[in-house]
């Protein structure tokens, strides 16, 4: 059966490349009525976070890639670790190395002198009992090594990049698996507890991001010492900025939690990761739900290169989210957003008010975000005027067109759609002005500016709350 797993570091909020490959990890799952599993590698304890913790683990549920096993935490399964270091040792599959820090600058200086590449040269391979115990006796600790056989051909065909041929000597030489502590057996460290949890875990699939392929190397042979099944694995490409690198910190936005607070939805973010390096069948198709891709997902479809961020293409998406949303769910989303902007959402700003509002922007809306500005004049006192806006209330016969909509009012305290119409056409006829005028006037009273959504809309809602007497009064 398939089980695989996502398996983030707490050492930064939740990247957008972490959340892509979970989302690819999730799909998959979904394709196979396999298992999702949560695993939080925090064995790095100096650089390991609550606060990252918890920025995971909201991040994922609030993209809705929910695990069904977990959250698992190394920091918690350290005896396994302990046990499985035991094992090696006793197999004689590991040892224990002393050699100095010192002494592997040494080694990298004469290595780098002589042009060649890093590695550590075994030297502590074959000690004998004489040599490790004088190497105690001056007080030295050691760490674990793991042997690495430089002839070794390291095979394995990745489902996304096909077949991968790697060399024992392409490794660096006996690899270290354990820290060194005074006390036995120190931290273990990535590549080795990570093969122990997707043993311990049943993990049928790894898949994660190609900047892991040299581990997976490294990770066959200690399946192999082991004596587990290898699972398969599918690497996926990075994602790329604008000059075609790896996205980095640099780029800006890049946790899951900075695009959240940009107003995206989770629902068009995640539906944009599935496109960052895979499509579906039918390649026009851009827009599916989870469930929808999860039925098309296949690595077949998956890309090698690199996938390039796009934000055109996700304000897009985002986009056609929020316009094909209902109301009542938009409003909720967009509550948090002008609570944030400091709006008062009370005297008349209740919830059937606030929906109407949400009616007539919604359309125009790309992110969740730009509702603050494009609604700031609903919830200030007085208006702004624009370079425009107060053009328009210059222009000759203006103010006596406002001054017969204030008069019209007075007899028309709550307005409807109808009466609305109803004096703008009055006025055009005792003014003997053009309706483009009365519109033009109306609306740069009422919202200081020439353009906006919907003006009849736009009124009603300003004279649910009172607002629109006291601008066209400041307006004349
Ligand atoms: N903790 C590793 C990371 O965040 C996990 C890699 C893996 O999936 O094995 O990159």
């Amino acid at each position: 059966s398939v089980r695989v797993r996502i398996a983030p570091s707490p050492t930064g909020n939740l990247h957008i490349g972490t959340a892509r490959t979970a989302v690819f990890n999730y799909l998959f799952a979904r394709h196979h009525d396999g298992k999702f599993i949560l695993r939080i590698e925090d064995t790095d304890l100096e650089r390991s976070r609550p606060e990252y913790t918890d920025n995971i683990l909201n991040g994922l549920r609030w993209l809705g890639l929910n695990w069904d096993e977990g959250p698992f935490f190394q920091s918690q399964r350290l005896d396994l670790y302990r046990e499985a270091v035991e094992k090696l040792l006793d197999q004689g599959l590991a040892y224990r190395c002393y050699t100095t820090s010192a002494e592997l600058d040494a080694l990298r200086e004469s290595q780098k002198a002589r042009n060649e590449a890093p590695r550590y040269d075994n030297r502590h391979r074959h000690l004998t009992p004489e040599q490790i115990a004088a190497f105690e006796a001056e007080g030295r600790t050691s760490v674990i090594r793991f042997k690495i056989d430089d002839g070794r051909e390291i095979v394995w065909h990745d489902l996304v990049r096909g077949t991968m041929s790697w060399r024992g000597s392409d490794l660096g030489g006996d690899m270290v698996i354990a820290r060194a502590s005074s006390d036995g057996v120190g931290q273990p460290l990535y590549n080795f507890v990570v093969v122990v949890d997707d043993i311990d875990m049943q993990i049928s699939h790894v898949i994660r991001g190609e900047d892991h392929i040299a581990n997976t190397a490294k990770q066959i042979l200690l399946y192999e010492a082991m004596g587990a099944k290898i699972p398969e694995f599918a690497h996926t490409p990075l994602i790329l900025n604008q000059e075609g690198r790896k996205l980095s910190k640099r780029d800006g936005v890049t946790s899951i939690s900075d695009f959240q607070k940009m107003g995206f939805t989770a629902a068009g973010l995640v539906n944009y990761m599935t496109l960052l390096g895979w499509s579906a069948p039918d390649s026009t198709q851009e827009i599916f739900t989870l469930d929808e891709a999860a039925k098309e997902f296949t690595f077949e479809r998956v890309n090698k290169a690199g996938a390039k961020f796009d934000w055109d293409k996700l304000d897009w998406i985002n986009s056609q989210y929020i316009h094909n949303m209902p109301v009542d769910q938009l409003t909720d989303l967009l509550i948090p957003f002008w609570e944030e902007a400091g709006y008062s959402l009370t005297d008349g700003r209740e919830r059937p008010w606030l929906e109407q509002l949400v009616s007539l922007i919604a359309a125009s809306l790309t992110r969740l975000v730009d509702a603050v500005p494009m609604t700031k004049m609903f919830f200030t006192e007085a208006v702004e005027l624009t370079e425009e806006g107060s053009q328009q209330l210059q222009q000759e016969g203006v103010k006596a067109v406002l001054e017969a909509i204030i008069t019209a009012l007075e007899n028309e305290p709550q307005l409807s759609p109808e009466s609305a119409q109803e004096i703008i056409k009055q006025v055009v006829k005792a003014q003997k002005v053009k309706k483009g005028l009365v519109m033009r006037s109306l609306r740069a009273a009422l919202t200081g500016d020439v353009h906006g959504p919907d003006l009849i809309q736009s009124w009603l809602l300003l004279n649910q709350i009172g607002l629109d007497k006291q601008r066209l009064n400041q307006a004349v």
